[in-house]
């Protein structure tokens, strides 16, 4: 019932129903929520009112405490959690019931004044924080609570939270409450159901927070789904030495090593662990010692001083690893649960499927395959596809690594390489980014207000925290590279530097981490090509059996192209053949042929250009052996292509021989008001065959070549921006008349393809008359989202983010296919070619063509093939093999 109860509550409940112990509670729905936001809390505390009391009963039954009754007091925490795991996103509130009675009951009752005297500071700090807004006003400026302790702390003298006395605590207490009343004007509330209700509202708020909304974002989370609540009894974890808490995984989330780990604290409450404060200790032994390898302790240190959860409280440890087996079963994934230790008796308060690196992800989904956990479709369907991208992103270079100068280590939070400029704050680090520097930030402790700052930084360092602190989690689930409790760092927010040992390092310094091994560096380290692993061939190859959709590749160079097959692509779906001229032998020539006055002038320059543009289609039509390759002939303005700096513009008239005034002339004469709309496409080689002739040449020709030297061809010559039948007609009859001569010329015939681009509605519309003679379609979705919504891709930027803001558009166009409107004219353009000609092969070469929704839904109107970048083909593959199961 995720859904309905948020994935907290549907996991907190159904680990209860398969005897997992967990401590008794229960779920406010995400329907609630979506009801607070529409009729308001006050309306929504009179609606639940007494269905909450008597769930609170209900608890009160099982546990035989009462909430609010200082002779037995009953604690609850009041946790938020959503349909999708949104790890630390939003608030939850722990030790609610509280108040100067109870916390007197709370201590007789146990005995331990100390501990019922650290629940209610914590408390009242919490509650203080979510439910009554006691944040700091500036980012430098220090949390009002941290400062009241801190003050505390120093008039003790004490150094540490865990010496302040119980007077020390009792005295926070008082001045915590004072902070709030000088900061609200309101005391803080005493009644237990007022404090109950206050953080139910607080916790629905918190679905609408900052870093909420942005991971929200990031996910593609929808807002309407709400968070749910949860209300459940408190166990404590800090109520001496055989209590703990704790965070563990059944596997490892960085790399997916089938490995139970994790790390708890002794004597602490939840939030201390993932909070990143302390840092904490390793649940197992193997853990514990591969961690004292790292940071080059010895085992006699590490058994004495840092010991494991498993070598410390041995019946706890075999109880949990029973159960997160137990659960890994169940729920037939990694997985990734809280729990409290109160007293020696172990207690779970969350699991969930785990968040995970890329590689993480493959390894996982491929291992579980093998141990006949999961089926192939599953594994299929356990692949995040955008987030293969992590897997072929570049590794640090092993030989510049040997060179390179060690400043510290700290632990391997999310593996990868990252290089950039050092920032301290979350909103530098996004406005770095978006002046286009690469940045790693730095901090103390990361915290989820951080996402945004996280999100633009090419990897996360902190001095503090574990490899479970919320920040860690979140990385590990973006794929960034982060390194956490790097203790050696000092990192100073006001002076903005980072000491580490005589090195200081100022903001904007280079430094290059490996969040595979924990190690920083000094400096921009050089990186190298990612090698794909044997899992990921496993992966890829599964999706290529289950797959029915095609994909080829967007490649305009035999670079391109090699990388594109060796990623798994069947052929290139869109080689673009503009970007060849862009050399500057070759754009010399072309400028020459666009600004000849006559026919005559034009061919000579094509003369020119034909052996340069033979050798480049030869050299791709040698990369792919054989797989087919559609060719697009010239489709950008003219304009485009002339020199506009008049340096060159005195040259070209020289080479010419014509004068500077005479070429500005014939310049100025290709200028148009709407590019995107004039002259190009098929317009060009309909006004000038000449162009279409050389282009057909040139393809036509290096087959022939290949063939000769027994190298097969599949080209597919590909007639762009045709509205109009006969715009299409006219160029295919150039394109077979050409064919033929040089098949004459060469002496061997090739069978090749002639067909058209769909990129303008009109050719969509009429795509019935349009395949009586083309031979494939191949959608270009830029150019047809561009004329179907009307908008010049250029010029977007004005407007689109507003659009996106007020939700006027859900998504960029561009980016994820608009399958209502566009969608429309792909799928019936696609039935009206094949009614005509059943065998019509159609594609598309759009950004799309990487992008899994547009993917899938290219599958579903039985597209043949997708076309994409290189780097996006596993991606493509991978989207398509989940479309068809
Ligand atoms: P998040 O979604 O941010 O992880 P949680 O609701 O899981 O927030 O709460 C954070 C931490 O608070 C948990 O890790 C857990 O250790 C602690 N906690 C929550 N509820 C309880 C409880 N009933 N008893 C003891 N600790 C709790
Ligand atoms: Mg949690
Ligand atoms: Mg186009």
């Amino acid at each position: 019932m995720r859904n309905l109860l948020g994935g907290k509550g549907a996991n907190l409940a159904e680990m209860n129903l398969i005897g997992v112990p967990v401590p008794p509670g229960f779920t406010i729905t995400t329907d609630v929520c979506s009801e607070y936001y529409s009729i308001g809390g006050e309306e929504v505390r009179n609606l639940l009112n007494d269905e909450v009391k008597s769930a609170i009963k209900g608890i009160e039954t099982l546990m035989s405490h009462n909430f609010g009754d200082p002779s037995n007091p009953l604690l609850v925490s009041v946790r938020s959690g959503a349909r999708a795991s949104m790890p630390g996103m939003m608030d939850t509130i722990l030790n609610l019931g509280l108040n100067d009675e109870v916390v007197a009951g709370l201590s007789k009752k146990t005995g331990n004044e100390r501990f019922a005297w650290d629940s209610y500071r914590r408390f009242v700090q919490m509650y203080g924080d979510v439910v009554l807004g006691m944040k700091p006003a500036e980012k430098t400026e220090q949390d009002p609570f941290e400062a009241i302790i801190e003050q505390v702390k120093e008039e003790a003298g004490v150094k540490l939270d865990n010496e302040l006395s119980v007077e020390n605590l009792k005295d926070l207490v008082v001045r915590f409450k004072k902070a709030v009343y000088e900061r609200t004007g309101k005391d803080f509330p005493a009644d237990p159901y007022e404090q109950l209700w206050g953080a139910v509202m607080a916790v629905f708020n918190s679905w609408m927070n900052e870093r909420a909304i942005l991971y929200r974002k990031m996910e593609g989370i929808p807002a309407e789904w709400g968070t749910a609540v949860t209300v459940q009894a408190m166990v404590f974890g800090n109520m001496g030495n055989t209590s703990a808490t704790g965070v563990c995984f059944s596997r490892d989330a960085g790399n997916g090593e089938n490995l139970f780990n994790g790390e708890y604290l002794i004597n602490a409450q939840g939030e201390d662990v993932v909070a990143g404060i302390r840092t904490p200790q390793q649940i197992t032994k193997i853990g514990s010692q591969r961690w004292a390898e790292r940071g080059g302790i010895s085992e006699a240190d590490r058994a004495a001083k840092y010991p494991s959860m498993e070598e410390c409280m041995p019946e706890i440890y075999a109880e949990l690893n029973a159960i997160q087996q137990k659960l890994e079963d169940h729920y037939s994934d990694m997985q990734d649960m809280e729990f409290t230790v109160q007293e020696g008796k172990l207690w779970l308060l969350q699991t969930r499927n785990g968040k995970r690196t890329g590689s993480a992800m493959v390894k996982i989904a491929c291992d579980l395959l093998h141990e006949g956990k999961i089926t192939e479709e599953q594994a299929i369907m356990r692949i995040e596809p955008n987030k293969l991208d992590e897997l072929l992103h570049p590794v640090f270079d092993k030989e510049a690594l040997k060179k390179a100068q060690l400043l510290t280590k700290g632990l391997p939070a999310s593996p990868g390489a990252a290089t950039g400029q050092i920032v301290f704050f979350a909103d530098d680090a996004a406005a770095w980014n978006a002046e286009g520097k690469k940045v790693i930030i730095v901090r103390q402790e990361t915290s989820p207000e951080d996402l945004e700052g996280m999100t633009a930084s090419q990897g996360i360092l902190t001095t503090r925290g574990g490899m479970t602190s919320h920040a860690a989690v979140v990385a590990r689930g973006m794929g960034k590279c982060c390194i956490t409790g790097a203790g050696e760092m000092m990192v100073n927010m006001v002076e903005r530097t980072l000491t580490i040992g005589k090195t200081v390092l100022h903001e904007g310094d280079r430094i290059s981490i490996n969040g595979t091994t924990g190690e920083v560096f000094l400096g921009e380290v050089a990186t190298v090509a990612a090698e794909m692993d044997d899992d990921f061939r496993t992966l890829m190859t599964l999706a290529d059996k289950h797959a029915r959709l095609q994909v080829r590749t967007n490649a305009d160079t035999p670079r391109d192209a090699a990388t594109a097959r060796s990623f798994g692509a069947v052929g290139i779906g869109l080689c673009r053949t503009e970007h060849m001229f862009f050399e500057a032998e070759k754009i010399k020539a072309m400028r020459e042929m666009i600004l000849s006055e006559n026919e005559e002038g034009r061919v000579k320059a094509l003369e020119k250009i034909l052996p340069y543009q033979r050798k480049d289609f030869y050299e791709i039509f040698k990369v792919m052996q054989g797989l087919p390759v559609t060719v697009r002939l010239l489709d950008p303005p003219l304009h485009e292509f002339v020199p506009h700096d008049v340096k060159q513009q005195e040259e070209m008239a020289e080479a010419m021989g014509i004068d500077l005034a005479t070429l500005t002339a014939r310049i100025e004469k290709l200028n148009e008001q709407n590019p995107m709309l004039g002259h190009r496409g098929c317009r060009l080689g309909n006004t000038f065959p000449e162009i279409t002739r050389m282009q057909t040449r040139a393809i036509l020709g290096a087959c022939c070549q290949l063939q000769k030297e027994g190298i097969e061809t599949h080209p597919e010559i590909m007639v762009p921006l045709v509205g109009i039948l006969y715009e299409f007609k006219q160029q295919e009859e150039v394109i077979r008349a050409t064919a033929e001569k040089v098949f004459e010329e060469e002496g061997v015939r090739l069978d090749f393809k002639v067909g058209t681009m769909i990129e303008i509605p009109r050719a969509a519309l009429t795509a019935d008359r349009i395949a009586s003679s083309a031979e494939f379609f191949s959608f270009g979705t830029n150019d047809l989202t561009q004329m179907t919504f009307g908008y010049s891709r250029d010029d977007i930027a004005s407007f689109l983010p507003h659009y996106l803001e007020q939700k006027i558009l859900k998504v960029d166009p561009f980016q994820v296919l608009d399958q209502k409107g566009v969608g429309q004219l792909i799928s019936m353009a696609t039935e009206r070619g094949r009614a005509i000609r059943p065998e019509l092969k159609v594609g598309i070469c759009g950004e799309h063509g990487g992008e899994p929704s547009s993917v899938k839904f290219c599958h579903r109107v039985e597209l043949n093939y997708v076309s994409c970048s290189p780097f996006r083909v596993p991606i493509a593959r991978v989207a398509a093999a989940q479309a068809a199961i």
